[in-house]
Formats: structure tokens, sequence, C-alpha cells
């Protein structure tokens, strides 16, 4: 079983929804508008019940099969925020939220789900339910981790939950999968040097915090380098760096903003006390003052065996065998799905979306979600829960 032909039918209606999701994102936890509209289309399937208000503008929907209630139940994740990015594509249906995008396809994410949660409400061809979740908040604020912590296992009880995202590197149309680890852990790392200001004519009268900062950007790059295990992932990178206004005055502070990505908790451990050591020792020693804030805010997304195995086969009955293929790394990316594998049985799978190899990745100002992939992550949602709560009539 390709390509669903019913939601083949539909394809140019999702893409439709797809293009107005785009031309209206809303930032994580605003999604005020994207669940509205969520929740008018669901209610417009049929869906059995629809509940709303889960980690603020989250929204559950419920379909159950053939035999009503009862039974088993698995859940299907999308998630509905975007990006704070001043679109540059140029596309009719380019954003009208000032510096806010769509740039990593989650518009893409929610049509795909929305379009088999209508094929799952009209066809009914399954016993037991599915859960369809449209989550908050994927980027930065965690509301994989708000819905789990508001109850979604308990208050939608289910044996697996799966998620997907599109991926604009592998080409159109074909799935990569990954059993274990298969995106990063992920911390934000905020370092603030105090010194003390002077006269830039004068340094020493001061204690300049860019010298200082400077030496611990430096030393941080020996973290990984030197400190982890060669065959193992990880990554310190400084990405902000902030101190003075002028030519010359040397400032009071700098301050650092950075990322630290790892899938082993032990090297996790190693990278935070390797930021704090370097940044506070090497502060210390010039006479100044480092503060290391080290916020692990996501955990590495790891799928599970058996429940990969389950994605498998529902990927392949979509593409076709040869478009299924594992992923040879994982990687350092990071993605709060893992909040709800740490809490439930599942996997998490990617969908190529490449017209050409040379495609904008996600979160670049030019990347815009593949229209074409609509009918084949919607056929997946459709044929995997199809497949788990296969009719036992049938
Ligand atoms: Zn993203
Ligand atoms: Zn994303």
């Amino acid at each position: 079983m390709p390509i669903i032909n019913r939601i083949a039918d539909f394809h140019e209606q999702m893409t439709a929804w797809r293009r107005d999701l785009h031309a209206h994102p809303e930032l994580a936890l605003q999604e005020i508008r994207t669940s509205g509209v969520v929740v008018e289309k669901l209610r417009e399937f049929g869906v059995d019940e629809i509940v709303t208000g889960i980690a603020k503008t989250g929204v559950v929907g419920v379909i159950h099969g053939q035999s009503g209630k009862g039974g088993r139940a698995i859940g299907l994740r999308a998630d509905m925020d975007a990006l704070p990015i001043e679109e540059e594509t140029g596309v009719e249906y380019a954003s009208v939220n000032p510096g806010v995008m769509h740039a990593c396809g989650h518009d893409g994410h929610t049509t795909m789900l929305l379009g088999a949660a209508k094929y799952l409400a009209e066809t009914r061809n399954f016993d037991g339910t599915v859960y369809v979740i449209f989550q908050p908040a994927e980027e930065n604020l965690a509301g994989g981790r708000i819905m789990v912590e508001e109850g979604l296992f308990e208050r939608f009880p289910m044996q697996q939950v799966f998620g997907m995202h599109n991926w604009p590197s592998v080409p159109e149309g074909k799935f990569v999968w990954r059993e274990g680890p298969m995106m990063a852990a992920v911390a934000n790392i905020e370092i603030t040097v105090t010194g003390k200001g002077s006269h830039g004519a004068h340094p020493n009268d001061g204690i300049d915090p860019i010298v200082v900062a400077s030496q611990i950007v430096t030393a941080l790059q020996t973290i990984v380098s030197r400190g982890i295990e060669p065959t193992e992932g990880g990554v310190v990178t400084i990405g902000h760096i902030n101190g003075g206004h002028i030519y010359n005055v040397i400032p009071e502070t700098v301050r650092m903003l950075g990322t630290a990505r790892w899938f082993k908790p032990e090297v996790g451990d190693k990278l935070e006390s390797g930021v704090r050591r370097l940044a506070t020792g090497i502060a210390e020693s010039f006479g100044a003052k480092a503060e290391v804030v080290f916020d692990r805010a996501y955990p590495a997304t790891v799928n599970d065996a058996e429940a990969t195995q389950m994605t498998l086969a529902a990927a392949r009955a979509v593409a076709g065998e040869q478009r299924v293929e594992a992923m040879a790394n994982p990687t350092m990316g990071g993605e709060d799905f893992a909040f709800m594998l740490q809490a439930k049985q599942g996997s998490y799978i990617m969908l190529g979306g490449a017209r050409d190899p040379n495609e904008p990745r996600v979160h670049h100002p030019r990347y815009d979600f593949n229209d074409a992939i609509l009918p084949i992550g919607a056929s997946y949602w459709a044929t995997l829960a199809e497949q788990l709560l296969a009719r036992r009539d049938s």
C-alpha cells in the first residue's frame, strides 16, 4: 500500500492549509491562531473528542476505530510553533508576522497530521483509538515536556507515541530512521565575565573582561577535542558574545551565550564540568569573575527498538523498501519529543523533503517546507495507525 489514494485526493487542500499556516506563524506557546485552526478542522472532520488547553495552546484529537472505545491506543504527534526569524523566501504565502517564520516546517507537520486525522475520522478502518497530538513550543520552550507534565499519557492512555520531522537534506519522499539515540541532548550556556571597567588608554586601571572572555572562548574548544572520548559525540559552541560599546572604553562585563550537545549522560556531565571549570578558573587567574549557567534544556531523543520496527513497517509500506534508509549517524540537533520518549515507548522518524541537494536547511530564512511530501507524511501516519490497530475482523 503506497500513498493512500484517499489522502492523495486532498493534496491540494492540504497544500492550502499548509500555506495558510505558513503565512501566519506563531512563536512557542503563542500558537493561538494555529491551535484554533487545528480545532476547527478536527471538528469539521468529525473526530470523537477535542481537548484543548494542554500545555496552554496544545490540542489532542481523539479518534475511535470501528470497535469504539477501549482496546489499544497510539499517539501521533506534530509540533505547531514557528521561529523568531525574518523570512526571506519571497513566496506569495510568506509570513505576514514580521520577524516570525515557519523555518522548521512545523506548518507542514501540523498539516500532515491534520491530513491523517481527516482520513482516519472518515474511514475508521482500525480498532482502538488514535490520539492526534498537536504540541506547542518545540523550539526552546519544551512544549513536549509541558504536555507530559500536564498528564498527556494519563489523560490519554496509549501504548506508543510517534513523532516525525521533515528533513531538507534528504531526498524528497525518502524516510530516514535510527534505533537508539537519534538527536542530541541540549544545554544552554550563559557565561558572564565581570572584570573592572576603565579608560581604554589606561588598561592597567582595570581588568579587561574582553581579554578574559577571549581566553575562555579559546579554552572551551578543548573540552571536546581533549576531554571527550574521540569516538563519542559532543559539541560546545559559543554563539553570542557581547561586551562594551565604544572604541576606547574597557567594559565591566562580557556576556556569552552558547550551546552544548551530547548523547551519553556522562559526556553531558563532562561538558558541564569543563565549561564551569575553565570559565571560572580562567577568570579567576586574571583577577576577574565568571558566572556560569549550564541549563540542561532537552534530553537526547532515544528511539525504542521495538517501536522503531513498527515505524519501519509503515514507512516501507508507503515509500517502498528502497526509500527507507537507516541514518548513518545521529544528528546533534535537539528535539523535545525526547520528553515524550522518556515517558512512553515510541520512535521518531525523518521524512526527506529535498527538491535539490542545495535546498536551504531548517532554521534558514530561505527554507520552505516542500508541499510535495504532504500526502506521503499523512499516509505514513494513517498507515502506522491502520497497521498497529489492525481490525480483528478484517
Ligand atoms: Zn527547529
Ligand atoms: Zn523542527
